[in-house]
């Protein structure tokens, strides 16, 4: 279930299937199991949809062989898209604020994909911009926009969530995970909702992140060092289902950084910031289940750890916390 135990012909081919492994400080009854993306060959969770979108907008005809796929994108997804269009046949340009790590951009280069880089002071708006204006200039081109396009979402409802509950038969009580775009919890909950409408999901979020509005939990917002979830507003984030979310669990940074540093230490995890994130909340979700404060179905909860530390070294992901958000 976890391995890849057979030879393939193509990188593609190891995306997804990643281990579920349980974590050594939850509660003894409440085993909480956290699923590795790491372990993708672009190192993230978002290999997924880079292949389920790329695939299928090639099957709508949205874009064709030999076409570009343009994203405007911090990281992670860019990776993912790059991985999957070169092996499919399509350009790839990403449109990336230039503040964004260092490591990252150099991948998505190295996977043959042209970087363009916006002012920082532009943000992610700027970026998007930007992506259409380019996207239109180019004769074959499609803009995958991951957070609007259900696809997103789609791509874990058919790969991250069926391996989650094949691996464990069935039996998940709560599902608690980083919201960026919320593709990969809302694809999920989708799933676990079907299999049992009385599973809970958690969302996570940083502290100064403001989707608990969507909830009726009044956020302050602030900046916040965690990176890859969260929003500052929630209006670009349209495949957040409230109705799906049963709480969201809003994270300190300095949690979060205490977290990824221990399950480095003793646990053997090299992860990063949103995966010390979502740690902290399954811990919390596990504590409430065992001390009889919360229902579920089965007295088990899974989360996803989305990425590597190894991408933050020049971050400064290791260092202490004072260095780290400096
Ligand atoms: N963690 C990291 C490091 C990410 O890059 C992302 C994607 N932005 C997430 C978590 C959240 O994933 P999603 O966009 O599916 O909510």
């Amino acid at each position: 279930m976890t391995t890849h135990e057979e030879p393939v012909d193509s990188v593609l081919e190891t995306i997804g299937r990643t281990p579920l492994v349980r974590l050594q400080d939850g509660p003894a009854d409440v085993p909480i199991y956290a699923k590795l993306e790491s372990f993708n060959p672009g190192a993230s969770v978002k290999d997924r949809i880079g292949r389920y979108m790329i695939a299928r907008l090639l099957e709508r005809g949205d874009v064709s062989h030999g076409g570009t796929v343009v994203e405007p994108t911090a990281g992670n997804t860019g990776i993912g898209f790059a991985i999957a269009a070169e092996q499919l046949g399509l350009e790839a340009v990403f449109v990336v604020p230039e503040r964004f790590s260092v490591e990252k951009q150099q991948l998505m280069a190295a996977l043959g994909a042209d970087v363009i880089n916006t002012p920082t002071a532009d943000g992610m708006d700027g970026a998007i911009e930007r992506a259409h204006e380019l996207a239109a200039e180019l004769e074959d081109a499609v803009v995958p926009q991951q957070f609007s396009n259900p696809l997103n979402t789609e791509a874990h409802y058919e790969t991250t969530a069926p391996e989650i509950y094949d691996a464990l038969d069935g039996r998940v009580g709560a599902v608690v995970a980083g919201c960026g775009t919320a593709g990969t919890l809302m694809g999920i909950a989708r799933y676990a909702l079907e299999c049992d409408p009385e599973t809970r999901i958690i969302a996570v979020e940083p502290e100064g992140s403001v989707y608990g509005d969507l909830l009726g939990e009044d956020r302050e917002e602030s900046e916040y060092k965690i990176e890859g979830i969260g929003t500052h507003d929630t209006a670009t984030n349209e495949l957040f289902e409230p109705e799906l979310v049963d709480h969201i669990e809003a994270i300190a940074d300095r949690d979060a950084h205490d977290e990824l540093k221990r399950l480095a230490r003793e646990e053997g995890h090299l992860v990063a910031s949103s995966a010390g994130a979502a740690s902290v909340a399954a811990k919390r979700v596990a504590r409430r289940i065992a001390d009889g404060d919360l229902d579920v179905p089965h007295e088990t909860v899974v989360t996803i750890f989305p990425d590597s530390s190894e991408r933050y070294l020049s971050k400064g992901i290791y260092r202490s916390f004072e260095e780290w958000t400096s």
